[in-house]
C-alpha cells in the first residue's frame, strides 16, 4: 500500500507505532499533489514550507509519545478557514491577498492536536454555488470523470481527499455543501449540528445556517475529525454549551448492536420530487434494505413542509449574505479599486469588480427582501416556513430516530451544464438544505455509482446533537455496501 493510500485512523496508527513518520506522509502527500492536481485543480495554496515544518515538530511529539490522536495528520482547509499568515481568499477577487492575523478557533485546534495544515482548497465564491464553478479563479474537476462537477460549494475539499491528496479536509455547509460534494466525488461529508462546532474565523455566508464539518476518507475518520474539532468556544456567541462525546465510541456501538433498536423515517414528500435520476433511486432503495438487514426498524414520515424549503432558503440565505458582505468595501479588508475619485464610487468600483456575478446577484435579492416595505412579506414569511420545517422534523423524530434521504437528485453533472440555470442549480440542493434550516446534523456516505461510474452517496440526518446516530448508521452502511475501488485512478 503507498503511504496516500492510508485512511487517517491508519496513518495515524502507524506514526503512533513508529512505523511512519509524518514527515514521509506530508512529503508522498505533497508529492502527488504535485503530479496530478494540474488535472483536477483542488488546491488554492498548497503550503509545502509550513507543512513539512509542522510535519517535523509533530514527529517530534510522536517520538517522546502520548500525542494526542491526529497527531502529525496532513489535513487541507476550505479557503474561507482563517489561517494565520496564509492566503484565505473565499475564492473570490475581493480577497485574493487576503492574509489573516489569526486563526479560526477549528485551525487552533487542529493545530494543537499536532495536525499537519497542507494547504487551501477551491470553492464557490463566499460558498454560494452547488458545482465550483463559481470560484473567481478556477474550475475544480470530479477526480472520477474531469469533465464532471465536483459538487460544491465546498468541492475543492471533497476532490482533495478523494483524490488521496490529504489525510482529511474540513468544508463548510450552508445548505449542502459539505454533504453534496461528498457525495459527487464518493466520500464522507458530516455537517455538524448548529453550533457544535465554532464558527469563529470562519468568513460568514449565512450566520445562522453555516457550520463546519469534516469530509473524510471514511466514517471512523469522521469520527475521529470530529473529536478533534468539537467543542464550546467562547469566541462564537452562537456555540453551544454542550459537551462533546468520543464520537469514536459510535461505531462499537453499531460493532456490538448493529443497528437494532434504530428507526429509520422516510420522508413520504421525498417521492414526490421530480427529476429524481433512477440511478440515485435504486442507490437509496438498496440502502434503505441494507439499513433493514442491520436490524433498523424502517418507517414512512412525513415533513408536510419539504417543499417549501428551497425558496425559503434561497430568501434567507441571501439576506444573511448581503448583511455579512457589506462589510467588503474596499476599506477594512482586501481590493479596494484606486481609480474613483470619491467614496461612493470607489465602493461601488471595489464591489462591482471584487464579487462574481452570483455574490452580486445574491447581495441584489438580500438587499431588496430585507428594505423596507419588502422585509415582512419575504424574510418574515421565509423565517415563517423555516419555523414551520423545524417544526416537521421535532415532529418526526417523536417517531424515528433518522432521516434517510437522497443528497441531491443526480450524480455529479458534466461542466458548464447548468451554469445558465440557476433555477436547476438550485433544485439541486432540495434534500440538503432542510438539515441546515432546521440546524440538525447531516452526513453523506458513499453508497453507490451511477451507470456511467460517478459516485452517489445517501444522506442520514438525526436530532440535534444526535451526531452519533448518523455514525453508527453511515458505519454500517459503508461497511455493508460493496463499492469497488473506493477512490478513482489518476
Ligand atoms: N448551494 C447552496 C447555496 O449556493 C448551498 C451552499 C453551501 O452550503 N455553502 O447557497
Amino acid at each position: 500500500m503507498e503511504l496516500y493510500e492510508l485512511s487517517l485512523e491508519q496513518a495515524s496508527d502507524l506514526m503512533k507505532k513508529g512505523e511512519i513518520t509524518s514527515v514521509e506522509l506530508t512529503r508522498a502527500l505533497l508529492d502527488r499533489i504535485g503530479r496530478y492536481d494540474d488535472q483536477i485543480r483542488a488546491f488554492i495554496t498548497v503550503d509545502e514550507a509550513n507543512a513539512l515544518e509542522q510535519a517535523r515538530q509533530a514527529d517530534e511529539r510522536l517520538a517522546q509519545g502520548n500525542a494526542p490522536a491526529g497527531c502529525g495528520i496532513p489535513i487541507a482547509l476550505k479557503d474561507l478557514i482563517c489561517t494565520q499568515g496564509v492566503k484565505t481568499t473565499c475564492g473570490s477577487k475581493i480577497l485574493e491577498n487576503f492574509i489573516p492575523q489569526y486563526d479560526a478557533t477549528v485551525v487552533s485546534k487542529l493545530r494543537d492536536a499536532g495536525a499537519v495544515m497542507i494547504g487551501k482548497l477551491n470553492m464557490d465564491e463566499f460558498a454560494m454555488g452547488s458545482s465550483n464553478e463559481n470560484s473567481a479563479f478556477f474550475q475544480t474537476r470530479n477526480p472520477w470523470n474531469t469533465a464532471h462537477v465536483p459538487g460544491g460549494s465546498s468541492g475543492g475539499s471533497a476532490a482533495a481527499v478523494a483524490s488521496r491528496f490529504c489525510s482529511a479536509a474540513l468544508g463548510s455547509d450552508t445548505g449542502g455543501s459539505i454533504r453534496q460534494p461528498g457525495s459527487h466525488c464518493g466520500v464522507v461529508g458530516l455537517k455538524p449540528t448548529y453550533g457544535r462546532v465554532s464558527r469563529f474565523g470562519l468568513v460568514s455566508y449565512a450566520s445562522s445556517l453555516d457550520q463546519i464539518g469534516p469530509i473524510t476518507r471514511n466514517v471512523k475518520d469522521a469520527a475521529i475529525m470530529m473529536n478533534m474539532i468539537c467543542g464550546h468556544d467562547p469566541k462564537d456567541s452562537t456555540s453551544a454549551k454542550v459537551d462533546a462525546p468520543d464520537f469514536t465510541t459510535a461505531l462499537g456501538e453499531y460493532d456490538t448492536h448493529g443497528l437494532k433498536g434504530m428507526t429509520i423515517g422516510i420522508p413520504r414528500e421525498y417521492f414526490e420530487v421530480e427529476g429524481i435520476d433512477p440511478d440515485v433511486a435504486s442507490t437509496f432503495e438498496q440502502a434503505k434494505h441494507v439499513l433493514e438487514d442491520l436490524g433498523a426498524r424502517v418507517i414512512d414520515i412525513s415533513l408536510p413542509h419539504a417543499k417549501y424549503v428551497v425558496a425559503a432558503y434561497y430568501i434567507i440565505a441571501p439576506c444573511e449574505a448581503s448583511a455579512n458582505l457589506a462589510r467588503f468595501d474596499g476599506v477594512r479588508y482586501g481590493l479596494r479599486d484606486t481609480s474613483s475619485n470619491d467614496l461612493i464610487d470607489m465602493y461601488r468600483q471595489t464591489k462591482s469588480k471584487g464579487f462574481g456575478q452570483e455574490v452580486q446577484n445574491r447581495i441584489i435579492i438580500g438587499t431588496y427582501a430585507l428594505s423596507a416595505g419588502y422585509y415582512d412579506a419575504y424574510y418574515g414569511r421565509a423565517s415563517k416556513v423555516r419555523t414551520l420545517i423545524m417544526g416537521d422534523f421535532n415532529s418526526a423524530f417523536e417517531s424515528c430516530d433518522v432521516v434517510l434521504s437522497p443528497v441531491a437528485p443526480t450524480p455529479a453533472f458534466k461542466l458548464g451544464e447548468n451554469t445558465d440555470d440557476p433555477l436547476t442549480m438550485y433544485l439541486s440542493d432540495i434534500f440538503t438544505l432542510s438539515a441546515n434550516m432546521a440546524g440538525i446534523p447531516g452526513i453523506s456516505v458513499p453508497a453507490g455509482f451511477s451507470s456511467n461510474r460517478l459516485p452517489i452517496g445517501v444522506q442520514l440526518m438525526a436530532r440535534r446533537f444526535d451526531e452519533m446516530s448518523l455514525l453508527r448508521a453511515g458505519y454500517g452502511l459503508e461497511k455493508t455496501m460493496a463499492l469497488g475501488p473506493a477512490f478513482p485512478t489518476l
